[in-house]
């Protein structure tokens, strides 16, 4: 597995620890936090995200069975934050249901369970992609898959290691082919990722301040040369 690629990977990362630090993901007391936040950031920011989960905690609702048991309404109305809260209420309540009946809501049961199996699992329920399952699966799961997201795709195909137009799968292939199973390595990464696509490399990038515009010699980003200056 160990391929220039491989060691492309790997000092990209390096770059980016050594400008940010370790990011710490996933921002969240326990597992089943970690779940919930997964399916309440889809289309939203974090932000938003995250004042949704502090009002379930608020109203002592990040718990399986109380989530279970109360009307969609009613979380609805403590998720209004996170938009789309009506449809985000009827999918954290139906996946409590599910981490009860077939996990004994136990991370250490769902952990237990075959990768794949359980991925295929997750991903029959209604309103969860691969996105939100993947980021089930790594940060509170602890297995090791790669999370893509919007700024993955963005940041390497314009460093030239992604076609401009990538699926999800082929993106994510590009990490587990080529970087060590490692779960507190995927972890970083795509945290390293998030930091780098929310602070440096955003639609309009700023290239002069981004720490692997040129990591060595050969390896450099790609657009950066065509991207035009930004004052910061
Ligand atoms: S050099 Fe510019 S385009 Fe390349 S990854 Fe950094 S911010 Fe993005």
């Amino acid at each position: 597995m160990t391929t220039s690629l491989t060691g492309d990977l790997l000092a990209i990362y390096d770059a980016l620890h050594a400008a940010f630090g370790h990011q710490h993901w996933w921002p969240a007391e326990t597992p089943f936090e970690t779940m919930i936040g997964a399916i309440l950031t889809q289309n939203v920011s974090w932000k938003n995200a995250a004042r949704a989960i502090e009002n379930l905690e608020a109203a002592g609702m990040l718990d399986p069975d109380l989530i279970a048991a109360t009307d969609t309404g009613d979380i609805a109305r403590l998720i209004v934050p996170s938009r789309f809260y009506n449809q985000k209420a009827e999918r954290i309540r139906e996946f409590a249901g599910i981490y009860i009946a077939e996990f004994q809501a136990d991370p250490a049961v769902m952990a237990a369970r075959e990768t794949g199996a359980l991925r295929d699992r997750l991903l029959a329920i209604k309103g969860f992609g691969k996105e939100t399952v993947d980021t089930i699966l790594l940060y509170a799961c602890g297995k090791p898959v790669f999370v893509v997201d919007t700024y993955t795709r963005r940041i390497f195909s314009r460093y030239g290691l992604l076609p401009e137009t990538v699926s999800y799968d082929q993106a994510q292939r590009l990490f587990s082919d080529h970087l060590p199973q490692d779960v507190g390595l995927f972890n970083d990464y795509h945290a390293q990722i998030v930091r780098l696509g929310k602070t440096t490399c955003r639609k309009s990038p700023f290239c002069d301040r981004c720490p692997i515009r040129r990591v060595h010699g050969s390896l450099r980003c790609a657009a950066a040369a065509r991207m035009p200056d930004r004052d910061p």
